[in-house]
């Protein structure tokens, strides 16, 4: 990390899980332990039904709370979508866009995460853009080509007053959900490629102050050494973000890589 330059930002992916109730009990939980974290943002990205009541539920322990999807239109015939303005209206900040996930059940594409990025910047919201090799890509030794194409991507047309705005998260496929991490160097790798690929497109001084987290696996025993390369600004957690103690101890890591 690299805190002269850009903010370190834990943020929980809570993906389909947690009830509004559960959600509840979670901000209880969290308000009691986690004070004023002092080197990091804490964002949690959760189902849309719930952004409301959580944002209310979450004012007091200095957590923000994203989407996890926007649409790329501001409104229009997309039943069953969400607009970034809507979300907007109500006081989200963050979105997340692209996420494996996404791409792999929900046909999102290079092109869809370009369009939806850029339209949730237009509106004012924080895009955590998410981009990462799948293993066939690593195992061909094409990891390095494919965050190239995937931020080149991401970023295409977006102009330079925009960029520091956008946050991206590097997720190899390979280690989302399935218990197995990239190692310390393996994360710090590949963010360190998406800053060289900002860095060609837009300059050194924008490059340094874009916020690049990794996510994967991050858990209570590898948040510190994830953490700790100089270019992971952060992470994005997903199983590991639904337990208070587990979120806790990693935003504690988090706290402790400036120290
Ligand atoms: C994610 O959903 O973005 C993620 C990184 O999940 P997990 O931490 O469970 O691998």
């Amino acid at each position: 990390m690299n805190r002269r330059y850009r903010k370190t930002i834990i943020a929980g992916n809570w993906k389909m899980n947690h009830t509004l109730s559960e959600t509840k009990a979670f901000a209880e939980a969290l308000r009691a332990v986690i004070g004023r974290p002092k080197w990091c943002d804490v964002v949690l990205c959760m189902p849309y039904v719930n952004l409301v009541p959580a944002m209310r539920q979450f004012k007091d322990c200095s957590v923000s709370v994203g989407a996890e999807n926007c649409h790329y239109a501001s409104n229009g015939a997309y039943t069953g979508e969400v607009s970034a303005e809507m979300l907007k209206d109500i006081g989200v900040k963050y979105v997340i866009i692209g996420h494996s996930e996404r791409r792999q059940h929900y046909n999102e594409t290079d092109f869809t995460v370009n369009k939806k990025v850029k339209h949730a910047l237009e509106v004012g919201l924080s895009p955590i853009a998410c981009v990462g090799e799948s293993l066939e890509q690593r195992e061909m030794g094409l990891t390095m080509e494919v965050i190239h194409y995937q931020v080149k991507a991401l970023f295409a047309g977006l102009p330079e007053e925009k960029v520091r705005h956008v946050i991206v998260a590097y997720e190899p496929i390979w280690a989302i959900g399935t218990g197995r991490t990239a190692t310390a160097e393996q994360a710090g790798e590949g963010c360190r490629e998406i800053r060289a690929v900002i860095r060609q497109l837009y300059g050194a001084r924008i490059a340094r102050s874009v916020t690049i987290q990794y996510g994967g696996s991050m858990n209570t025993e590898n948040a510190y050494e994830l953490l700790a390369q100089p270019d992971v600004d952060g992470g994005l957690i997903g199983g590991a973000s639904l337990q208070v103690p587990d979120f806790m101890a990693i935003i504690k890591a988090a706290n402790q890589t400036t120290e």
